[in-house]
């Protein structure tokens, strides 16, 4: 595998801490010891989060090829256009949002804080489009492209959440190396990885990068787009497509991907009471936060999973903490006792 041939821009503080849940794995049995991955924690990016490191490896083709306005797409409160458009600020490009209405939201302020809050003090041109969740590849922002064009601009073209990019999943290649890397300074192996998994990249390139060691099955997806048969076509085919470039021997298969699709409802974007359960115990337990879109699903997930002897007895799991808290301001109605 050759990760390494590719260029990387730093936008990371570099590899992110892994710390132990003691008390909520205590609090669940004691059979399985749960840790953090704390990409939330890594970079000084508007609080950063997994686009940051995705954007790594997508930077240097942006200013090769002339583009002087970073082009992306996602929902109201996207954490992926919040990261662009802090990297563009700190690049010193442009940055053109397309804010789709992907979620049915009861906030009063859910258009105002929060992530679209920061985009807009970090000075992006942000346009909210009137279209419905789809991780796929969408009208408007093709549109948005194109105007960028029409006004004199060059537009650096980035899909939702940095995943159908042809370097989207390098990024998760990385952390693999950088958890291995971890791994023989703690001593140990971790058994599984837990991800929450929608557009795609982040559990593509976990699972092309511990492929390397035999574990790309390994990586759990926690779905939280709630289509999982388009999520999971899309995981496989990053993946194949980041196998090619980085050259992983022997390939990624259809088995190689575990997307587990239990915990998405009832819509993405919106929590069910399980999630936000979920969100309040690892708060009360760990002081770590979680958001109702993605990481509180996730953490979910995981709760429920070990619960049910999904981890055989003595597993050590790794919590991937992608972020996305900066999204809960918009969720104040559902917390507001707490
Ligand atoms: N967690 C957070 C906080 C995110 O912002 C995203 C972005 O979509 C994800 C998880 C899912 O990652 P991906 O879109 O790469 O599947």
């Amino acid at each position: 595998m050759n990760l390494h041939k590719f260029e990387k821009y730093p936008l990371t503080f570099g590899p992110t801490p892994i710390e132990s849940l003691p008390r909520l794995s205590a609090h669940l049995g004691g059979d399985v010891e749960l840790y953090a991955k704390r990409e939330d924690c890594n970079s000084g990016l508007a609080f950063g989060g997994n686009k940051v490191r995705k954007m790594e490896y997508i930077i240097p083709d942006a200013i090769k090829s002339g583009a002087d306005t970073l082009v992306t797409i996602g929902g109201v409160q996207s954490n992926h256009t919040r990261q662009v458009a802090a990297i563009a600020a700190k690049i010193g490009m442009k940055c053109r949002l397309v804010q789709e209405s992907w979620v049915p939201f009861n906030d009063a302020v859910y258009d105002r804080v929060g992530n679209i809050l920061m985009s807009r003090v970090m000075g992006a041109q942000i346009e909210l489009v009137d279209e419905g969740f789809d991780i796929g590849i969408r009208e408007s922002w093709e549109a948005a492209l194109e105007d960028v064009k029409a006004k004199g601009g060059v537009p650096y073209a980035i899909p939702a959440g940095a995943s159908v990019h042809k370097y989207g999943g390098l990024g998760f290649v990385g952390f693999a190396e950088e958890v291995r890397a971890q791994e023989a300074e703690l001593g140990f192996k971790f058994d599984y990885v837990v991800v929450c998994t929608v557009t795609g990249s982040t559990h593509a390139g976990m699972a092309v990068g511990f492929a390397a060691d035999g574990r790309a099955d390994k990586v759990v997806g926690i779905d939280a787009s709630a289509t999982p048969d388009q999520t999971r076509a899309q995981v496989l085919a990053i993946a194949q497509k980041t196998a090619d470039l980085v050259e992983l021997e022997g390939g990624i298969l259809d088995r190689d991907i575990t997307l587990i699709e239990d915990y998405a409802y009832p819509l993405y974007g919106v929590p069910s009471e399980e999630t936000n359960e979920a969100i309040r115990l690892c708060g009360r337990l760990e002081g770590m936060m979680t958001d109702p879109v993605y990481e509180g699903k996730s953490m979910q997930g995981m709760i429920d999973l070990v619960r049910k002897g999904y981890f055989p007895k003595g597993s050590k799991v790794l919590y991937a903490h992608l972020g996305g808290v900066p999204a809960i301001n918009a969720y104040s109605y559902i917390y507001r006792n707490g």
